[in-house]
């Protein structure tokens, strides 16, 4: 009798992906249905941390996300043009990239891992005792359920999880341009951040990918009509940042900018039985600090080394009570950040507010130390 325990997981997104590779690496069979047609990261770029790089290290896919990623000299905080800060985070590693690059990276490691990937295959709901349901009707039983079906999860809404959800009043247009020196001259390789408040509250950020593609995240109150359009209003950026307008120009010119608002979710709990929700599905947060992503890679990760043997319903709620605190704090810091803007003075990225990018989930896994 086969004693393989057997997960599938909803949502090939970065939790998604990483959760299936450290679970098959760990000898399970994992599924993962992606509704998409095919695997594709939405957003344009995006910041990784020690805690998700080191993750990257145990699970053996590092490498192909380091070549090809970027990693900047200074995270340079601008107010009204005026240089407020040049942060190094006290030697906290981070790199940025496209997400599409790192999306790849996943993708790959996953099947060269042997986890199945199948794309159309839409989630509709899940139960607590281990069955998964598709919109064809088909229902699928496994030792773990995995939800890692993004914000507007179906896993978690068919579970009935109670949260509390926060939405912010600020939203983001993000695009990837080709990199020019001339953008911002001799500080081209830094992470810019400007920070804008008269007459109007608008802010770009700068993110260098690698050496031919540069992110911007062009931030605007929701209730600025102006400032909020996409594909943007050259004018009103023009007008606010005058020595980014070639830059302006070239995101004035995308037909596929897109702008995303933003909201923080707090769940009564990420475990119901057999079912564990992970990422955006568990703990949706304002990108404030950069950690969406990361946190959900982290939790993937911790999920399946918690899930190493022993009874899994059991184990689900130790996961969840020992690691859980690095998440929640982050969430509620960058909430904070997001509603107070003042990441905007500079000199924010204190050892506190760098906790979690900080954390090595490999070592806790190793020791058996969690908070
Ligand atoms: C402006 C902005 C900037 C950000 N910057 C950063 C950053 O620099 N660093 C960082 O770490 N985080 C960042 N984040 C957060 C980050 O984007 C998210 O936390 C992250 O993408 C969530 O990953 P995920 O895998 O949980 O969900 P998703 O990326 O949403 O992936 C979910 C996947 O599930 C699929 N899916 C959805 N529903 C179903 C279904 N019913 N059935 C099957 N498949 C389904 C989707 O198609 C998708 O592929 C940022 C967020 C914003 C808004």
């Amino acid at each position: 009798m086969s004693t393989t325990r057997h997960a599938e997981i909803a949502g090939a997104g970065f939790a998604g992906l990483t959760a299936a590779i450290a679970l098959r690496q760990r000898g399970w069979t994992v599924r993962v249905h992606e509704r998409g047609e095919e695997l594709r990261a939405l957003g344009a770029g995006i910041f990784l941390w020690h805690n998700s790089l080191q993750v990257l290290r145990d699970l053996g896919a590092y490498d192909r996300v380091r070549d090809g990623a970027h990693r900047p000299p200074f995270y340079e905080t601008r107010i009204h043009n005026a240089t407020a800060s040049k942060e190094t985070f006290f030697g906290t590693e981070y790199l940025t990239m496209t997400r599409e690059h790192l999306h790849r990276g996943l993708a790959d490691a996953a099947v060269e891992a042997g986890v199945e990937i199948v794309t159309g295959s839409q989630v509709v709901g899940a139960d607590a005792e281990g069955a998964l349901t598709l919109e064809s009707g088909e229902t699928l039983q496994a030792d773990l359920i995995v939800g890692a079906d993004g914000v507007r999860s179906k896993v978690r809404d068919s579970l009935g999880f109670a949260y509390e959800r926060t939405s912010s009043r600020d939203g983001i247009a993000r695009v990837l341009i080709p990199r020019d020196r001339e953008y911002v001259g001799g500080d081209w390789d830094n992470v810019i951040d400007m920070w804008n408040f008269a007459p109007r509250v608008m802010r770009v950020l700068y993110v260098p990918c690698n050496d031919d593609w540069l992110y911007l995240g062009l931030m605007a109150p929701n209730e600025d009509e102006e400032a909020a359009r996409v594909p943007i209003d050259l004018r009103t950026w023009v007008d606010m940042f005058p020595f980014l307008e070639r830059a302006l120009q070239r995101v004035a010119e995308l037909p596929s900018a897109r702008r995303d608002t933003y909201e923080t979710r707090v769940l009564d709990s990420w475990v119901r039985g057999r079912v564990a929700l992970i990422g955006d599905a568990a703990h949706a947060m304002c990108p404030a600090l950069a950690q969406g992503a990361g946190c959900g890679m982290v939790n993937g990760y911790t999920l399946a080394a918690s899930v190493n043997g022993g009874d899994v319903r059991q184990s689900l709620a130790e996961w969840e009570s020992g690691f859980r605190g690095y998440t929640d704090r982050c969430q509620t810091r960058s909430a904070w950040f997001a509603e107070t803007r003042s990441m905007s003075r500079g000199n924010q990225f204190t050892p506190e507010m760098l906790e979690t990018a900080a954390f090595d989930p490999t070592l806790a896994v190793a020791s058996g130390v969690t908070r």
